[in-house]
């Protein structure tokens, strides 16, 4: 990867100099995840240097150059991190967290790229449900210990990429559910459902705990939830699975 320039631009486009590996050659320590990361970043050298690096520390980096192209990529593959620039063409940054939480309704983590002074955008960005950001310039080590903080932050633990609930299990990595080892075919929410009550297996959830994590937003109500348990449960008892439990007015329970 070529060193970074004194000469090069120095708006808000640039890379540090504190960019470069500290060691030619580094390669990631073994203990720490492989991540997929997504970047999606206009500018073609500062896209390129966090390939470079990222790729170099041992993860399997991949980059949309603009919005669009980063929804596509969001609604075909999972990704463990999304490192986002908040400048981009046509569809803007802003527009890519909003689509990935409110319509393809991912908990993947995001953190932002965005100019030093750009206060207001920043804070855009958090209420859209951004999870950290990193002003430019900034130095490539630190985009990747904040990328491996977020995704440990965003499963507990490597191991616990998967969670099981008797012989439910769901991998949050792939948004897959099965039981008895055949899967679950389950709409979105159905799948953010299920995972909030795998999260506690045996406990009753309530309601209001439930409205919160399938609309984030706010816009959800007894009748969509109720919706939402019918179909989830329709689905578990088609699969042989009879373990969802409705307390009236109160919360639903996966039993265990
Ligand atoms: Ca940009």
């Amino acid at each position: 990867m070529p060193a970074p320039s004194d000469s090069a631009p120095t708006d808000a486009a640039a890379v540090s100099p504190a960019a470069a590996p500290a060691v030619p050659g580094a390669t990631a320590r073994t203990s720490d995840p492989r991540l997929d990361v997504l970047i999606v970043e206009d500018d073609s050298t500062i896209a390129g240097n966090l390939l470079d690096f990222l790729a170099l520390r041992g993860h399997r980096p991949d980059v949309a150059y603009d919005g669009s192209a980063a929804i596509e990529r969001l609604e075909r593959d999972p990704f463990d991190v999304v490192v986002l620039d908040l400048g981009l063409p046509r569809v803007d940054g802003l527009d890519v967290i909003a689509a990935a939480r409110q319509r393809l309704l991912l908990a993947t983590p995001i953190l932002v790229l965005t100019a030093r002074d750009a206060l207001e955008a920043r804070l855009q960005a958090f209420a859209l449900g951004a999870d950290d950001y990193l002003a430019k310039p900034f130095a490539l080590a630190e985009i990747e210990a904040r990328a491996l903080a977020l995704h440990r932050r965003s499963t507990g633990s490597v191991v616990d990429a998967v969670i099981e609930a008797g012989e439910l299990r769901f991998d949050r990595r792939t948004r897959e559910a099965t039981f008895r080892h055949r899967p679950l075919r389950l709409m979105a929410r159905s799948v953010l459902l299920l995972e909030r009550l795998m999260r506690r297996p045996g406990d009753l959830v309530e309601r209001r705990e439930l409205e919160r994590a399938l609309w984030p937003d706010g816009d959800g109500t007894p009748e969509l939830l109720r919706g939402q348990i019918y179909l989830l449960r329709k689905v578990l008892q088609d699969a042989g699975h009879e373990g969802l439990e409705t307390v009236h007015g109160v919360g639903v329970r996966l039993r265990r």
